[in-house]
């Protein structure tokens, strides 16, 4: 398991993140731009920079920076790139990728919960980020309006890699997913080569559980 910490501002929690290698200093400097107290719930204002998911209401969380910053690294996100993410949650996590993408890039993200996505995008919209879609649904389907994607998030447990996710993403592009049970998984990232999907798991983690129809079942 990874080392936890605390923090007293936004800044002082990316240069932790860059100085225990969680964060490039491309991901650092998104994580700079986007502070993650604008994601928080109010009455969690005082722990917005420590490393902790935190509840954002729903029983739903926003994922640890160290998470943030780890999965945004090793997407090894570009200029320009056209994102999927499931699971909106809090929009911090899109915000990070928003920032990496840039103006000519596009992030959507996906959210299963109607009051969660109102909440996504009420943050980002208070942030000003322009380049994020928020989608109310099932995200273990993809979005295929819009495919293929470079790069896919999954910020929730599955029990395996859904099939549209996969299918959606394009030949080079890369995957991000935590995999295993509801209570705890390995972080799994896929790149697709010549089609095949090639897999690394390389972090233990915990997430709440991804819910659809290629996930787990309500
Ligand atoms: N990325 C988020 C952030 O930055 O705050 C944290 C995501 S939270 C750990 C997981 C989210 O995935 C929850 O909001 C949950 O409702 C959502 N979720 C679960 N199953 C989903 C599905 N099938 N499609 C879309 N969202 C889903």
């Amino acid at each position: 398991m990874h080392k936890t910490f605390v923090a007293e501002s936004n800044k002082g929690m990316v240069e932790y993140l860059l100085g225990a290698g969680y964060a490039d200093a491309r991901v650092a400097d998104a994580m700079l731009s986007m502070d993650r107290k604008a994601f928080v719930p109010p009455q969690y204002a005082e722990h917005a920079y420590d490393d902790y998911p935190l509840p954002i209401g729903y029983g739903q969380t926003i994922s640890a920076p160290s998470i943030v910053a780890v999965m945004s690294k090793e997407l090894d996100v570009r200029k320009g790139m056209k994102i999927l993410e499931v699971g909106a949650g809090s929009g911090y996590q899109a915000a990070v990728l928003s920032y990496l993408v840039g103006e000519t890039g596009k992030v959507l993200t996906i959210e299963r919960l109607s009051g969660v996505a109102e909440l996504a995008k009420r943050n980002l919209a208070n942030l000003g980020v322009k380049n994020v879609e928020v989608i109310y649904g099932d995200g273990t389907k993809g979005w295929q309006p819009e495919a293929p994607f470079d790069r896919v998030i999954v910020t929730a447990a599955s029990p395996d890699i859904p099939k549209p996710l996969a299918e959606q993403l394009k030949e080079g592009g890369k995957l991000i997913i935590p995999v295993g049970s509801t209570y705890w998984q390995d972080l799994v990232l896929i790149e697709k080569k010549g089609g095949a999907l090639i897999r690394k798991d390389f972090l233990p983690v915990m997430f709440v559980p991804l819910i659809g129809e290629h996930g787990f079942k309500e």
